[in-house]
């Protein structure tokens, strides 16, 4: 991975308070065993929660990787985005994760684990 996107992306997760851009939910840069321990996952489930540099606007359109277009996105909310065949604009994205963690439907229910409200009041 590119310099410049390690330091965005640490950036990014500072930024974020270690929390996913669209689910909201808390994830790991470094260490998944403390993670799962915290809030007691397994290690496995730990990997979904994985901090993923997420590009604002694509590489392929000219996005850059500096911290004004990078984003801490967990890597499960990363591979559904990019997983769709054509991938949501961010900002329709985030509503629509938004509603799945409401209800209880993303990251196989594990939304439970350090979920805020849309007041963005944390709730552990
Ligand atoms: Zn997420």
């Amino acid at each position: 991975m590119p310099k410049t996107l390690i330091k965005s992306r640490l950036k990014a997760f500072n930024l974020q308070q270690g929390r996913c851009i669209y689910c909201e939910l808390p994830v790991w840069l470094e260490n998944p065993e403390a993670f799962a321990r915290k809030y007691k996952i397994t290690t496995k489930q730990a990997k979904f929660f994985q901090c993923t540099a997420e590009h604002l606007k694509a590489k392929q359109d000219g996005g850059k990787d500096t911290v004004s277009n990078i984003v801490a996105a967990c890597h499960y909310c990363n591979q559904k985005r990019h997983k769709c065949k054509s991938p949501k604009d961010p900002i329709p994205y985030k509503h629509y994760v938004t509603s799945r963690v409401n209800i209880g439907r993303w990251n196989f229910g594990m939304s439970g684990i350090g979920s805020c409200n849309v007041a963005g009041r944390i709730n552990f």
